[in-house]
């Protein structure tokens, strides 16, 4: 087979070894006869799945006891409805506007109530974020809602915020599992799973236990967190096999040495591709320093005509899935935790070579 690195943002690359794993395990799980495709969700074989995929994500991103966490469907997309659906209460909402995600989550919220913008970087392009220190938080408001990893624009908090006065809501689709995150500091984190957990279909939301009881009485009930939390993400049938995949992403991470480990790589892989980028005008990224995302790497070169012929050239290395977002154009390498650093140094030497051909 030919050797490629798959760079796209989303659904994306998974580790070769859960993939192997996956295979071994396709026909016959465990000695069931079945493959996990084909079992019951409430049958002794896949709750003992779930439940050690549940406690696996628990101990591998700290959970407190004190937060549920759900195996849900409809993405990250269905969350920015069901995040007002299950908390607004007939209060208002604070949105942070840092890149293209968060401010598709205001939009979607838009007709749940009054929501106002706590802060936004939009004039800027969304070059820097806009500091948890400047959010005009509403204390009467029921939450506050940001992404901390902008998918498409690259952008990413590394300072998370440190906000007491109302819970705080994450989207962390594109960079959960990429380092230790102290949970504590959030009422509300959810992840879309295709990015850097496993197969599409799967979503994950963690809920502070205090706000469970306030949704909406038009809240659906799979989307209702409480219902879901009452009936361990069986409200209906849950996403099985994406469940069980991101199961041994799960257990790939922890035989790896966990999350501190897992964040030392993915500075050494994000440093390798900026400082190049930096080293060299051909090639820009604008984000500011202190935001550059670690899992999404958006650059440009300076004759924008180039784009098509290096994304071209790179496929025909077996390079993938390096083409911007349809939005922001130019070129986009994602580099979430399964992307290995021999992958970035393949990246980094193709555009070497391109700069000096061009
Ligand atoms: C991909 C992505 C989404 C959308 O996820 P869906 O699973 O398509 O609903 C939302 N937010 C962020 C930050 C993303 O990266």
């Amino acid at each position: 087979m030919k050797c490629t690195y798959n760079f796209s943002a989303g659904p994306a690359l998974l580790p070769k070894s859960v993939m192997l794993r996956a295979q071994a395990e396709m026909l016959d799980w465990h000695g069931s006869g079945m493959s996990v495709m084909e079992m019951s969700h409430r049958g002794k074989h896949y709750m003992s799945i779930i439940d050690k995929v549940e406690s696996d994500f628990r101990s591998l991103f700290n959970v407190p006891k004190n937060y549920k966490v759900l195996f849900l469907q409809g993405g990250a997309i269905a969350q920015n409805s069901m995040v007002p659906l299950n908390l607004l209460n007939g209060k208002k909402a604070n949105y942070v506007v840092s890149g293209y995600w968060s401010k598709r989550s205001y939009q979607d919220a838009l007709p749940f109530g009054d929501m106002t913008i706590a802060a936004s970087s939009e004039a800027i392009g969304y070059a820097k974020a806009p500091d948890p220190k400047d959010w005009k938080i509403d204390p009467s408001a029921a939450y506050v809602h940001f992404c901390s990893n902008e998918t498409i624009h690259g952008v990413e908090y590394f300072d998370m915020p440190s906000i007491k006065t109302i819970p705080v809501v994450a989207d962390m689709s594109s960079h959960i599992l990429s380092r230790p995150v102290d949970i504590s500091q959030f009422g509300v984190i959810y992840a879309g799973a295709q990015k850097n957990i496993g197969p599409a279909g799967l979503t994950i939301v963690i809920v502070r236990d205090d706000l469970l009881d306030v949704a909406s009485p038009l809240t659906p009930s799979v989307f209702n967190w409480k219902t879901q939390v009452e009936n361990q993400s069986m409200i209906n049938t849950p996403t099985t096999y994406s469940i069980y995949i991101a199961g041994l992403v799960f257990e790939w991470l922890i035989e790896l040495g966990g999350l501190e480990v897992i964040e030392k790589h993915n500075i050494k892989k994000a440093e390798l591709l900026y400082g190049y980028i930096d080293s060299t005008d051909f090639y820009s990224n604008p984000i500011d320093i202190k935001n550059r995302s670690r899992m999404n790497v958006p650059f440009r070169i300076q004759n924008e005509d180039l784009h098509t012929s290096f994304v071209t050239g790179a496929e025909n290395l077996g390079m993938i899935g390096l083409k911007g977002h349809r939005l922001v154009g130019g070129i986009r390498a994602s580099i979430y935790n399964a992307m290995p650093i021999e992958g970035i140094q393949a990246l980094v030497d193709y555009m070497k070579d391109f700069e000096k051909s061009h």
